[in-house]
């Protein structure tokens, strides 16, 4: 299963990868052997990861990059080319909620979710298929939600732009494929990481835990399968599928 899963000689650019889930799939894409590209907006904040991956025996390099600007996205790609060589994976992780009530919704705050969720791995994704079209392939990977195909209170927006993110996987899956170029969205359900630690051990979240059939909070390394499935070779004849992994949150 290991070597199914080896990725040495590619390289992969992981959004938002500062912290939480994006963290931990540079780390996991560089154990499998692939030399990562950390963008985020402030590279400052990549500086640990970098030293750990590299502390490992991994190779990484940060890159600074905001997903809901296309000229960054172009300078990032191009910044983390120069330092590991074409990219063949993308992980488009970058993402953010804003929780209110729909009446409360404002039109900056559903920009903000829209521009970063949707907009980001539009950004993303075209520039990275520009660069693998012309030598062959690659392997995209959108990170969306099982909330892109079940709604929950006080997300619209949030929902929303996870369900265009799994149509957008489809559309570009279904045009892409002719150049080698694979899409693919991970959708996972609820995964304890620093910043929902809290609300998870609090009643609400404990509540929302007892609803999901495995009966237990996803951990971020649950979707380690899914994730180097998605990005290796062993994953070639999949595209424009959707890989969820939430304990059969979706079930319930
Ligand atoms: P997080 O807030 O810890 O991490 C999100 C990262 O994206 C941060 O590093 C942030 O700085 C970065 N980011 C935000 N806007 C950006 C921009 N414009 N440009 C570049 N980077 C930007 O959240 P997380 O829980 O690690 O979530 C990561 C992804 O996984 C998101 O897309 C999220 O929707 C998705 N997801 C998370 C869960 C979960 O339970 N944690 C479940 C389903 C889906």
């Amino acid at each position: 299963m290991a070597e199914t899963f080896d990725l040495t000689g590619k390289t992969a650019l992981v959004t938002g990868a500062s912290q939480g889930l994006g963290a931990g799939f540079a780390t996991t894409l560089a154990r499998a052997g692939a030399k990562v590209a950390l963008a985020a907006r402030q590279t400052g904040k990549l500086a640990e990861l970098q030293r750990a991956i590299e502390a490992a025996g991994g190779s990484a390099h940060a890159v600074a990059m905001d997903v809901t600007d296309a000229a960054s996205v172009r300078a990032g790609f191009d910044a983390a080319e120069a330092a590991l060589g074409p990219v063949d994976v993308l992980v488009n992780n970058a993402g953010i909620a804003i929780p209110k009530p729909f009446l409360e919704v404002t039109e900056d705050d559903w920009d903000a979710v829209v521009d970063t969720n949707l907009k980001g791995c539009f950004l993303a994704g075209q520039e990275a298929a520009r660069r693998m079209a012309g030598r062959g392939g690659g392997s995209i990977i959108n990170i969306a939600s099982v909330l892109g195909q079940q709604v929950i209170g006080h997300l619209a927006s949030y929902c929303a732009s996870k369900a265009g993110l799994i149509h957008l996987t489809k559309s570009m899956g279904l045009e892409l494929a002719r150049v080698g170029v694979r899409v693919n969205a991970l959708a996972p359900g609820y995964v304890e990481t620093p910043i929902n630690a809290e609300f998870f051990h609090g009643p609400a979240g404990e509540k929302l835990v007892k609803g999901i059939p495995q009966r237990r909070l996803g951990q971020p390394d649950d979707l380690d399968g899914a994730l180097l499935l998605l990005a290796s070779d062993a994953s070639r004849y999949m595209t424009g599928t959707v890989v969820t992994v939430d304990g059969g949150f979706l079930l319930a």
